[in-house]
């Protein structure tokens, strides 16, 4: 089998703060795959009392550069408000996230921000369990940091590249799996892991 070229690119989307002087930052990654454009998660475009105390300082999705039209899939790696809050920028676009992450989003309080899920035009494609979105790229269920979490697996020449979400929220994590989630992506070797909140990949050093 060929391997087809991909390329994984993070885009910054906002800064959080957590705790006293602790910034941490928020990317989404876009994909892309000769036969698409895929975007996983969509960050936050707006602010929202409930995360006000997590001062979002935003970089619009949308003054990046991206052409947004032409993404044709985005994936939730799971629903909460900092991975979804875009998802109404892609009313059309199918949006694939687990079964499981869905129906906690929608019916688990203080989960999310659900008006950001269940945005106008927003429509999703539930999976349940593994799924092949294009030729080389698969969805993985990822338990641990939600139930419903998934990752994205990507094969490459170099071996498998991994967009974890908050799988790890701290690449530490994943030098210390402790959920099903993180041993998982340990399994798979990956050559490279791409996480929501850390500005390099893990392993830091290759
Ligand atoms: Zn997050």
């Amino acid at each position: 089998m060929t391997t087809p070229f991909l390329t994984v690119t993070p885009v910054r989307v906002a800064t959080l703060f957590v705790g006293e002087e602790e910034r941490m930052p928020l990317y989404v990654h876009l994909i892309e795959h000769p036969e698409g454009r895929v975007l996983v998660d969509t960050g936050l475009t707006e602010l929202h009392p409930a995360v006000a105390d997590m001062d979002p300082q935003l970089e619009p999705l949308t003054e990046k550069g991206i052409d947004l039209s032409g993404i044709t899939a985005v994936v939730n790696t799971h629903l909460h408000f900092d991975h979804c809050g875009g998802n109404h920028l892609f009313a059309g676009t199918p949006v694939y996230v687990q079964r499981q992450e869905l129906e906690d989003a929608r019916t688990q309080d203080d989960y999310t921000i659900r008006e950001w899920v269940d945005a106008p035009g927003v429509s999703y494609t539930d999976v349940d369990g593994e799924y092949e979105l294009l030729p080389g790229i698969r969805l993985v269920p990822a338990p641990g940091h939600t139930r419903g979490s998934q990752i994205v697996v990507i094969e490459t020449g170099d071996g498998p590249v991994v967009i974890a979400g908050d799988t790890a929220v701290w690449a530490g994590e994943l030098d210390e799996p402790a959920t099903d989630g993180q041993r998982l992506i340990r399994a798979l070797e990956p050559h490279r892991v791409w996480l929501a909140h850390a500005d390099e990949p893990w392993p830091a050093a290759r």
